[in-house]
This record gives C-alpha cells, structure tokens and sequence, in this order.
C-alpha cells in the first residue's frame, strides 16, 4: 500500500475516492481533513513513505505536528527487508499519530552521513524538529511500537522539566 509522497511542504496523498491528490501539511499531520474536491474525509497516512529529496526530510522532521520514525535502510540489506512489514504494521496501527518514513541510504548518503547512520536498519524518532532516540537492527511490531512509545514520553517528560 502506498500511503503517498513527500514534497516541500507536506504529504501528498491520492484521494480514495475521487483520485484528486491532496496535501496533508507537515504542521497539520494529526488532524482530520478532506478532499479538497469531493470533500470525503482523507485518512491519514497509514503506511511508510519512501523519501525522495533530503530537503524534503528537513521541511518534514522541523514542521511534523506528529512524531517522525525514520527508517533508514538499503535495498541490499536483508535485516531490512525483515523490519519493512513490521514497520507497515505499525504505521497502519498508528495512522495519524505518528508518521513513518524510509530513507535509502543509498540513495541519500548525505543524510546517512549527516545523521552518522553506522549499520542499517536504523530506526530514529524525531520529534519536536530534532532528533529524540535511535536503535538500530530489526525487530517485530510490537517492539518498534513500544520504542517510539518510551522516546516519545521520556522526550516529553524532558520537555515539561524544562518549563517548569
Ligand atoms: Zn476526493
């Protein structure tokens, strides 16, 4: 299932039940919306989105009003292909509080350098623009579900102690 493709300002996904593409806005990606041409609602993104363009990646993980897991990986990379229908099980549990991208450090090894991407698969959670926790090799669903679920509480216990 493809849940869409990312460009410079959001998630654009294909309307179910019209065909018009729509864009979810990285600062939006939590709430509902609708088809800006027959007005259904639009689910939100229930699978991995592969990204294309490491600008687009910035734009995401600095505006994302949901937390952002990332996947890195490689096509050649068995432990990879193990993780990816975990990962789909988790962004089809998830929709809409969380999205889920892959990179392919192949094809974007500047992130892969940038980040320090050391073995593959990575998985990382960004969150409020930066990045709040990273582990890496495959696990099953409930595992990654489980991690996501303490980088993003303990991010936000940090956060409340710091305004307090
Ligand atoms: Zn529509």
């Amino acid at each position: 299932m493809v849940a869409g493709e990312l460009d410079d300002r959001g998630v654009v996904t294909v309307c179910a039940a019209c065909g018009q593409k729509n864009r979810l806005a990285y600062g939006r990606l939590g709430d509902t919306s609708r088809c800006g041409q027959c007005k259904r609602e639009l689910p939100p993104p229930a699978a991995p989105v592969e990204v294309a363009r490491s600008a687009d990646f910035d734009r995401l993980v600095a505006s994302a009003s949901v937390p952002v897991v990332v996947d890195y990986w490689a096509p050649w990379c068995g432990p990879c292909r193990m993780v990816a229908p975990e990962l789909q099980k988790v962004a089809a549990r998830q929709a809409g509080r969380l999205l889920i991208v892959k990179v392919n450090t192949d094809v974007l090894a500047d992130l892969g350098e940038r980040f320090q991407i050391r073995s593959i698969p990575t998985l990382a959670v960004f969150a409020g623009g930066r990045e709040i926790a990273r582990t890496a090799g495959a696990r099953p669903a409930d595992e990654i579900e489980a991690f996501i679920e303490s980088a993003v509480s303990s991010a936000g216990t940090r956060e409340r102690e710091t305004h307090a």
